[in-house]
This record gives structure tokens, C-alpha cells and sequence, in this order.
């Protein structure tokens, strides 16, 4: 059994040596797996984190861990990432010199070594296997694991071998990786390795954070060209077909100004890698290459993939998109599509025959089904190939989720509750009025003309106002409003009339409701200052070039995205950011930590705490806040995310005006969340804005002043009723914050 302190060990591993705060999916259970000794097969997409799996456990074991690797090419990056983050690793292969060789040996020999890694030619040597002898090896790892199948898709007979290395360490648990395996390929690594338990972990293959669109190519280098334009100095690959169109395309960016280095087979091998090292040191932003590229790389901020021609498969498809993204943050996957891309393929096919014939047509004929189809969502028909099947309808981040026409639904009960609502309220308003008068709004002009006292106040809460204006644009359309006069004042037509009357059907469109934030999914975006971004992004360049290390060896770009985003300013805080451990923050901690005090000196900007330490000192402070309800986003006194952004951009020096275009939300909004901040508990600065903003006399001030003390500034109705009316809620409003500014001290 796996005790208590090794639960207490892995979390904060977690935290302390590679700075992340939650596991992603499954990998906790496989090192917990792992830790009670069972051998594992754990499938994870690229990208999962597989490699946590073994490094976390290799900390906690007191031998060394081996890891049988067949990309050599990665083996160097790996370790200069674990190194970066305090994990004393090694490798052992071809590429080193015979003194470097000896001198890892050494270090091994001397138990200085947690990790190890090797390719399998490697561990089989007499040489290799006579140090390990020598040595307690705790856990035995097996990356790729489905080369050890010859019906997987990359077989290596010397992968077979490992078998007879297994009964050499008896003691060692087996831990087996693979991103690809059909379940014959998982039977077949399980009976290979002779696995005592079944003990697979298979994770799902959805890539969330993946942008999945089809286009038409029509113009492709036009079509290119504005996604590079869209990703400017990110990292991105294109995929081509041939070689010949890799050579023309990267000759044709390249004259365009743009950073790219081709890639592909036909290439001296030192120019392949030193264009692939280029662009793992983000010296090159793009890459153009054909599908040799791709598989020793472990570059984690590629943020598009563009697939210039139709790939041969859905499986190939898949895994080069799965390229991008590795960080989880959002990246962007575009195929150009033509059919005549698909006969050229076709035209290669027909000059085989037998079995391979067959069997690249049904490839074929996928992709092509796959890239037409312009209804389904895209990750239904790719997870399904793998074996998995996508429940949700739609996933909101492919382009037939998120542009498909959708089909007309039955709308009459909303065009209904909007008509009358437009006669009662005699057909003298616009459609932001009777949203508003549906949504039970109490704003100013609602309570001014009494609309809360009509019969259709209040009857429309199961829409938003952006779902009731779209409802109310489609009425236009079809011919049963009309809306004249400067002030959009939206009347009945006679067609509205008799629908009203015969209770005719109508049908439209529901838009779909903005994504509201469910629970437990992770949120993949967050707003953070650019031009930091850009000044730590170029820190990190600095370093990485000194030490000869790919600049994510340093830090990810999630980990620089909330630097920018929360400035923090001492040690303390910067241990809070994601993907800081102890050892990268003693190691970079200071330089980084340079960059963001000046500026924020500079900007007069001031730290803004991470989330998770307002989740945790939520308890005390967000109960006390005085503020009624959780109107918005947060609830419940917490504070939104929202809030925070609008309140330090205010603190930044943003004006409401200039709040109210980013975030595209009324003026009393932009108010309320400055208010929330500030009943919070938090200052607000910059109150310049504010001041200007209440046009109010001296006398109107005090009034309302007295009128907070005396009712509490809770609740602006009875303020408002006591002024008579004679300020107004979006005055009251920022008179609210005044005050309470001013009683803060
Ligand atoms: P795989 O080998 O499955 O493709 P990796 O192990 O290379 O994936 O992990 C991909 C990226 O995700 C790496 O940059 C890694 O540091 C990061 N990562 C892994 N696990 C976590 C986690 N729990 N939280 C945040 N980032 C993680
Ligand atoms: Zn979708």
C-alpha cells in the first residue's frame, strides 16, 4: 500500500520542485500506481505530461530510475529541462564523447544520479548493464512503449530486448508510456512485458485547448499568410506534402520577411539541425516542413500548426496538430483543404497494390470525409477514431462549433414574451429598453417609467440581453418589429399583430449563451500585460542563449503569461506562479524578478494577488464583504476574475471609457466591478477618473454622503428614493465609490 507521506511527497514535489499547482488528468493515479510498485501502462496524448510519471516518483525512491528512450535527440532536452528544475538527471548515448560518457558512468557509480536516461541499444551493452548491476534500480520506465510492438507503427526489434533487462532487475516496478497505441498494441506491450496486474491508465485524447478549422484552399499562401500574420513571433509549423513545396514555401516567407527555416528529409543532416534547433530556441518562428518533422521535438509554445496540404491520414493529422499546444495554452490548428490535394494522394496510391493499397484509401477516404464535413464537431469524428467517443455536442473551440449555421429552433414563446413586451410598453422604446424590462432590470429609466409595475417586467430571465437583442434583431428581419426615429424606437407591424393573435409558430435562431465558466474546466485563457510578456520573453532569451539551453528550459510561457499578469514582486510570490520550484526560483528568480519591479516602478503598478492565495484567504475576507450578493460573476462575495482585470487595468491608469470598449460592457458595469473591489477590502487608486466623472455639485455630493452614512452604502434604492431622485444610479454609483474611497482613508 502507498502510504500517507508518500501522498503528502508527491503534491508537494509538485509544487516545490517543478512549481505547478494540480495534476493533469490521470497522472496523479499513475504515480500513485507507480509508488505502490505496480507496473503501469499509461496512454496519454501528447502533451498529457507523461513525463511527470516517472519523475516525480524517481524523487521519492531511494535507487535510481532507468528511462529507455528511442529519440536520442530528446534525451539532452529532457535532462536540461529536469536539471533546470533541481532533478539531478543523466543521460547515457551515442551523442557523447567517450569522456563525457565516462564521466556520466562515474556519476551514476557514485549514486549522485536519480534519473537515467538511455536509448535501448544503450542499456543493452555489457558495459551498461554491468553498472547497473551494481546499483539499486527502483523503476524501470519505458517511453514510446509501442515500439515494442510490430504492430504499432514504429517497431524497434531492439525494443523486444528490454524483456530480458526486466528479469535482471526483479525489484525495479515497470512503468510503460505511450501516446499511441489501438488496444491490440496495449495487449501486445502488456503480454510483452509480461505485466504481473493489469494496471492501465488510458487518458482521454481530447486536446482542449486546441482550435480545430478546415478551410477551403482557395488561395493557400494568401490563407498562410494571415494566420502568420495573426500568430506575429510565435512559433508555429507548416506541413507540407513534398519537399519540392517545403523548399518553395519556405523561399517565399523567408522573402516576405518573415522568420522560417525549411525542414525535411532531403536535407544535409546538419542543416536539419541546426533549422530545428533554430526554432527550439525560438531563433526561427516557423518551421516549414514535411511530416519527417515533429517527433523529436519537445518544443511546448508552438502555438498554430498549419497543414498546407491534405495529410495521408487521420492519425497522422492528429498527432502533428497535437504538435502544438504541449504547454496548454491555447494554439490553433488549420488544414487547407482541396480535393485535388486528395487525388494527388490518390494518384500515389494507385501505384501500390495488395493490402497497403487497400488500406491507404480507407486512410485516405477518412481524412477526406473528415475534411468535408462541414456539421459535425471535429473532435467527434477524430476521438472517434482512436476509440473514444465525444459526448458533448459541441466543444466551442472547433470551426463547425463555433461558426455552423445552426439550425432554426421553435423561438415563438420568446418572440411572444418580446412583442408584448414592446406593446405594453406602448411602443415608444429600443430593444436595450424592453430587454431590460425583461430581464427585470431596476435601472434608472425602468423605475423611472414604472416599468417594473408592467405584466411582462420580469418575464424573460431564461435569456441573456445579448440572446434577447439577437431575438429582437431577428424580429426585425422577419418583418414583425419595426424601429424608426433616432432613438430606435421599436413598434408592432401588422404581421406581428395577427401572429400574436393565432398564436402563430416562429422559428430563429437562439444564440448561444456566452461560455460561462463551468466548474472544474480549466480556463486556458488570462489577460496579462504584453508589453511585460515581451520584456521577459526577451530576459529569458538572454539566459537561455548564455546557458546554451532552449529558452522553455528556463521558464514556459504560461509561467512568463503570469508573471505579466500578477507582478510579483518579492520571492515569495514568485513561488506562487506556475511552473516556479524552489530550484528555478533560487536559480532566475532574481533577473526575472529585476524586469518586473522596474517596470511595475516604472508603470506604478503593484502586485495583484495570485488566485490561489484568494481562494485561500477567501474564507475570511469574502464573507465579510458587505456587498448584498453576488450579482455578475463571482457570487457569494468571492471576487470575479473579471473584477480583478477591471480594477487593477484601473489602478494601471485604463479610463472607464476605456474599460468599457475592452471588455464591451455598459458604463454601470465598469462601476459595479470597481465598486465590488473596493467593498472588498482593496484600494482603489486613480480616483482622478472618478472625480471627473461625477458632474455633481458640492452640495449633491455631501447630500448623498449623508445619505450613505445614514442607510449604509449597501443598497442605492433607498438612497436614491431619499435624494428624490435628484441624482441618478450611475451618479449614485460612482458617489458610492467616493465614498467609500474616502472612508478607507
Ligand atoms: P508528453 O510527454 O505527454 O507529451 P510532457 O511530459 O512533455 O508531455 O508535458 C508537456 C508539458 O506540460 C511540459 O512542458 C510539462 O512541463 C507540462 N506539464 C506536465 N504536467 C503538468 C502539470 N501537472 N501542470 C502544468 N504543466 C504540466
Ligand atoms: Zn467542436
Amino acid at each position: 500500500m502507498i502510504s500517507t507521506t508518500n501522498l503528502l511527497s508527491i503534491s508537494s514535489i509538485l509544487k516545490d520542485t517543478f512549481g505547478y499547482d494540480t495534476f493533469r488528468p490521470l497522472q496523479r493515479e499513475v504515480i500513485e500506481n507507480v509508488m505502490a510498485r505496480r507496473d503501469t501502462l499509461a496512454v496519454m496524448p501528447t502533451g498529457g505530461g507523461k513525463s511527470l510519471c516517472y519523475q516525480i516518483p524517481s524523487l521519492l525512491f531511494d535507487g535510481l530510475t532507468v528511462v529507455v528512450s528511442p529519440l536520442i535527440s530528446l534525451m539532452k532536452d529532457q535532462v536540461e529541462q529536469l536539471r533546470a528544475f533541481g532533478v539531478p538527471a543523466l543521460f547515457l548515448n551515442s551523442s557523447l564523447a567517450p569522456q563525457e560518457y565516462q564521466e556520466n558512468m562515474d556519476y551514476i557509480k557514485r549514486g549522485e544520479v536519480k534519473l537515467l536516461y538511455v536509448a535501448p541499444e544503450t542499456l543493452l551493452t555489457p558495459r551498461i548493464l554491468s553498472l547497473l548491476s551494481s546499483l539499486q534500480v527502483d523503476c524501470l520506465t519505458i517511453d514510446e512503449a509501442h515500439c515494442i510492438s510490430e504492430w504499432g507503427h514504429d517497431f524497434r526489434p531492439e525494443y523486444r530486448q528490454i524483456i530480458e533487462i526486466r528479469k535482471r532487475f526483479p525489484n525495479a516496478v515497470c512503468l510503460a508510456l505511450t501516446a499511441t497505441a489501438t488496444s491490440r498494441v496495449r495487449q501486445d506491450i502488456r503480454s510483452t512485458l509480461k505485466f504481473t496486474t493489469t494496471n492501465e491508465f488510458i487518458a482521454s485524447f481530447n486536446r482542449e485547448n486546441l482550435y480545430i478549422e478546415v478551410i477551403r484552399k482557395r488561395d493557400p499562401i494568401g490563407q498562410t499568410i494571415q494566420m502568420l500574420e495573426r500568430f506575429k513571433d510565435q512559433s508555429g509549423i507548416i506541413y507540407c506534402f513534398s519537399r519540392k513545396q517545403v523548399d518553395e514555401l519556405a523561399a517565399y516567407l523567408a522573402s516576405k520577411g518573415y522568420s522560417v527555416r525549411p525542414y525535411h528529409a532531403g536535407l544535409e543532416d546538419s542543416d536539419r539541425r541546426r533549422n530545428q534547433e533554430a526554432f527550439i530556441r525560438d531563433d526561427a518562428q516557423i518551421i516549414v516542413a514535411t511530416i519527417a518533422f515533429g517527433m523529436g521535438i519537445n518544443k511546448p509554445n508552438v502555438r498554430f500548426v498549419i497543414h498546407f496540404d491534405l495529410p495521408k491520414s487521420i492519425e497522422g493529422y492528429y498527432q502533428e496538430i497535437g504538435r502544438a499546444g504541449r504547454d496548454g495554452l491555447p494554439a490553433h490548428c488549420l488544414l487547407l483543404y482541396s480535393y485535388s490535394d486528395a487525388a494527388k494522394i490518390n494518384y500515389f496510391i494507385e501505384q501500390k497494390d495488395g493490402d497497403e493499397k487497400r488500406v491507404a484509401i480507407e486512410h485516405l477516404n477518412a481524412i477526406v470525409r473528415y475534411a468535408e464535413d462541414e456539421m459535425t464537431c471535429r473532435r467527434k469524428p477524430l476521438l472517434n477514431y482512436f476509440g473514444e467517443s465525444f459526448q458533448a455536442d459541441t466543444c466551442s473551440n472547433c470551426d463547425n462549433c463555433t461558426s455552423a449555421p445552426t439550425a432554426l429552433t421553435d423561438i415563438t414563446v420568446f418572440a411572444q414574451k418580446f412583442l408584448s413586451c414592446v406593446k405594453r410598453a406602448e411602443e415608444k422604446f429600443g430593444a436595450g429598453h424592453i430587454t431590460d424590462i425583461l430581464l427585470g432590470s431596476k435601472n434608472e429609466k425602468v423605475l423611472r417609467w414604472e416599468h417594473d409595475k408592467l405584466s411582462t417586467y420580469g418575464i424573460g430571465p431564461e435569456l441573456t440581453k445579448k440572446q434577447w437583442m439577437h431575438i429582437a434583431r431577428q424580429l426585425m428581419t422577419m418583418g414583425y418589429l419595426k424601429q424608426e426615429g433616432e432613438y430606435h424606437t421599436l413598434s408592432l407591424t401588422a404581421r406581428a399583430l395577427d401572429a400574436l393573435k393565432k398564436r402563430e409558430p416562429i422559428f430563429g435562431v437562439v444564440q448561444e449563451a456566452e461560455r460561462v465558466r463551468t466548474k472544474g474546466k480549466k480556463k486556458v485563457e488570462l489577460e496579462y500585460n504584453h508589453a511585460l510578456f515581451a520584456l521577459l520573453r526577451q530576459k529569458r532569451k538572454e539566459m537561455a542563449d548564455e546557458a546554451g539551453v532552449p529558452p522553455y528550459v528556463i521558464f514556459s510561457d504560461r509561467t512568463l503569461i503570469e508573471m505579466s499578469a500578477y507582478y510579483p514582486q518579492s520571492f515569495a510570490s514568485l513561488l506562487n506562479i506556475s511552473g516556479v520550484g524552489q530550484a528555478k526560483a533560487s536559480q532566475y528568480g532574481d533577473a526575472f524578478l529585476e524586469v518586473i519591479q522596474s517596470y511595475c516602478k516604472k508603470h506604478r503598478l503593484a502586485e495583484i494577488p495570485h488566485p490561489r492565495l484568494r481562494e485561500a484567504s477567501r474564507g475570511e475576507k469574502g464573507a465579510a464583504s458587505p456587498f448584498p450578493n453576488g450579482r455578475g460573476a463571482g457570487g457569494e462575495g468571492e471576487l470575479s476574475e473579471r473584477t480583478w482585470l477591471v480594477a487593477e487595468a484601473f489602478n494601471e491608469g485604463a479610463t472607464i471609457q476605456n474599460l468599457m470598449e475592452r471588455h464591451q460592457v455598459t458604463k454601470g458595469t465598469i462601476l459595479e466591478h470597481l465598486t465590488k473591489y473596493v467593498m472588498a477590502g482593496n484600494i482603489l487608486r486613480n480616483g482622478e477618473d472618478l472625480v471627473s466623472l461625477a458632474a455633481v455639485t458640492a452640495e449633491q455630493k455631501q447630500a448623498a454622503f449623508t445619505a450613505f452614512d445614514e442607510l449604509s452604502p449597501t443598497f442605492l434604492k433607498p438612497v436614491f428614493d431619499k435624494l428624490n431622485g435628484t441624482l441618478n444610479y450611475d451618479e449614485l454609483k460612482i458617489l458610492r465609490m467616493l465614498y467609500l474611497i474616502a472612508r478607507q482613508g
